[in-house]
């Protein structure tokens, strides 16, 4: 029998309906997974997908999560410790400096600070996917301006994108996937709009560029970062944002008290306790990526894209014999144990990005194209 009272049948007329057919953002699969899909042991799989530090944490961070001793106790609301040792870091005062649960979060903050419904955000594709993702969910609404045939911002047409709805303009730099950075004249002549421009330097330590002192000079730019790539922490989840102080205070005033869970923290003071190990872990990093783009380009079929970061961009060339698609290429890896991304959409037509790993997953990788790229 069922009374009017009944949860199931009608439940969604509750729900948000501009959620209801929502777009899922798409994750990239844990390790577990991705080692019974092709049968390779969890130690063996080379995971070239996330753009991951393939040397994983500092070793201070492992002992210093083994040392703790208040997981029992609540974290500080304020995050005084963290914000304290990143003031140095970062170079600006830790009233400027809010944590979040990775710099997702803090994507997740701004923009629930800032939209009503409706309310417009430009986004310049390609780029990370959280940025149309959370403004869905926070019920605002898109405004996709492409970047220019060499994936730069196109300023001039964000400019003209602007209207009185638009509330942000989101740039990744450098971007994900394309790996180029945007100039510190082009983020400045957007903030001249008025408009919150936000600047996400999640690989700002492999180019080593910042626009993050420019925050102090302006009331309309904030730069998000995370410890996930250069740090090795994407797992603990733990990123920060970098905000003129007004709006830092009101970003704490939205916030989950607890947002950032303390082993985050901990990792991330053993972390910045750790920089020498760290900026050596990068160094080779970077080092590797200009090797792994010098052979990517050497097997002939590949076309990849200088890049900044921690991840290279390949276009997959069309041959003379019918080739293999990004799609085909990306399965035949993953039989042998080898994860990278494709994309195949309208502005990406066909491409691969392959995470910087170790020399050896270079090595592996590059083996198993040629044979891929051989076999045609
Ligand atoms: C990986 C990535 C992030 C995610 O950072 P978290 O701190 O792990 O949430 C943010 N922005 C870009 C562009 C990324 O590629």
């Amino acid at each position: 029998m069922t009374s009017s009272f009944d949860p199931i049948p009608n439940i969604e007329r509750l729900i948000r309906p501009e959620l209801l057919g929502l777009k899922p953002y798409e994750p990239i699969e844990p390790l577990e997974v991705l080692s019974q899909r092709c049968g390779v042991p969890v130690d063996k799989i080379i995971k070239l997908d996330g753009n991951e530090n393939p040397y994983g944490c500092s070793p201070r961070v492992q002992r210093a999560l083994a040392d703790y001793s208040y997981y029992h106790i609540y974290t500080d609301p304020l995050q005084r410790d963290v914000r304290q040792a990143l003031e140095r870091y970062v170079g600006v005062g830790s009233e400027h400096i809010v944590m979040g649960s990775g710099s997702d979060e803090l994507i997740d903050l701004t923009l629930r600070l800032l939209l009503e419904p409706g309310d417009k955000v430009i986004n310049c594709q390609p780029t990370f996917g959280m940025y149309s993702f959370s403004t869905a969910v926070c019920g605002g609404q898109i405004v996709d301006v492409p970047r220019d045939s060499a994936y730069a911002v196109d300023v001039a047409a964000v400019k003209k994108a602007v209207d009185p709805r638009t509330k942000a303009i989101f740039i990744a730099s450098p971007n994900n996937p394309t790996g180029n950075v945007t100039l510190r004249d082009d983020i400045l002549e957007l903030v001249r709009t008025g408009i919150m421009v936000v600047v996400d330097e999640a690989y700002c330590e492999f180019s080593g560029q910042t626009v993050a002192p420019l925050v102090l000079d302006h009331e309309n730019l904030i730069v998000l970062r995370t410890f996930s790539k250069w740090a090795g922490l994407g797992g603990l989840r733990i990123g920060y944002g970098i905000f003129p102080v007004n709006i830092a205070d009101l970003i704490f005033k939205i916030k989950p008290p607890y947002n950032v869970n303390i082993a985050a923290q901990v990792a991330a003071l053993a972390s910045l306790a750790d920089l020498e190990y760290l900026q050596g872990v990068v160094r080779k990093i970077v080092a590797e990526r200009e090797r792994l783009y010098s052979e990517l380009k050497r097997l002939g079929f590949l076309e990849p894209l200088p890049s900044q970061a921690n991840f290279i961009l390949c276009r997959v060339l069309d041959g003379p014999s019918q080739r293999e698609g990004s799609r085909q290429i990306v399965n035949e890896l993953a039989k042998v144990g080898i994860f990278v991304r494709y994309y195949d959409t309208p502005l990406l037509r066909n491409f691969l990005r392959i995470s910087v790993g170790k020399p050896e997953h270079t090595d592996a990788l590059v083996g198993a194209l040629r044979r891929i790229g051989g076999s045609q």
